[in-house]
């Protein structure tokens, strides 16, 4: 008995002398391990399954979870051809690794993933902006939304610095902040708030302040290992 189901490759570690084992982020069950056997020769049809980022149609054997074969739409190649696109977009496959739990389907975040690791190969933007933007999405889809534009706690509209509550997740003015908050600058919570309203097919025509980008991407550094328990290493 087997199954099909539609992948990306986002883990592999060396299993045995000639196999891998793989984790696989499916849209029809969510985070998956299975295994590839004898794929390190050259000649291995299924050598090129093995690769991070490799997405296609993984048919596995139930229950050994053995792949027998995988028909290759996309092994996203360019991302490992520019040393900083290739970060930016491991930097996606650690986040997506962590906040998922196995066995567990999730749809907006498996297309959201895919999409951002498009435009991060194909697409001459600034990668940071792509990052930013799909932590902003994760933490939405995983229950934790940031409010962007009004105080979550009393309404009103952000103007200058805001705050991040470390506790909770939340952005708040500077009459709700609390003892465990720190500052977001103007311009970071400008960068934030843009990248998030901007299409990714329109990044590319977002010039934000310069700088404010690797502050936004420190706060949603400290909020991810505050929710998820994981400082990201790849910024
Ligand atoms: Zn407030």
């Amino acid at each position: 008995m087997g199954i099909k189901v539609k992948a990306i490759v986002i883990g592999a570690t060396d299993y045995k002398e000639k196999g891998k084992r793989i984790t696989l982020f499916s849209l029809e069950k969510g985070k998956i391990h299975a295994t590839l056997k004898s794929v390190k020769s050259s000649k291995a049809k299924l050598k090129f399954a093995k690769e991070l980022f490799c997405f296609g149609d993984f048919f596995i054997e139930i229950p050994s979870m053995i792949v027998t074969n995988v028909d290759i739409e996309n092994n996203m190649f360019e991302l490992t051809k520019d040393i900083d696109k290739y970060y930016i977009a491991c930097a996606i496959l650690e986040i997506v690794n962590t906040v998922l739990h196995e066995n567990e389907q999730n749809t907006p975040l498996f297309l959201e993933t895919l999409r951002a690791l498009g435009v991060i190969a194909y697409e001459d933007v600034n990668d940071k902006y792509v990052l930013i933007k799909y932590l902003l999405s994760v933490f939405a889809f995983m229950g934790y939304s940031l409010a962007l534009s009004n105080c979550c706690i009393c309404g009103e509209k952000f103007s200058g610095k805001r705050y991040l509550n470390l506790d909770f997740g939340e952005v708040v003015c500077l009459a709700c902040k609390s003892a465990n908050c720190i500052e977001i600058s103007a311009r970071a919570g400008t960068a934030l708030k843009l990248l998030n309203e901007t299409e990714y097919n329109k990044l590319f025509t977002l010039k934000l302040a310069k700088g404010s980008e690797d502050e936004a991407l420190n706060i949603l550094n400290i909020n991810f290992d505050r929710r998820f328990g994981k400082k990201l290493k790849l910024l």
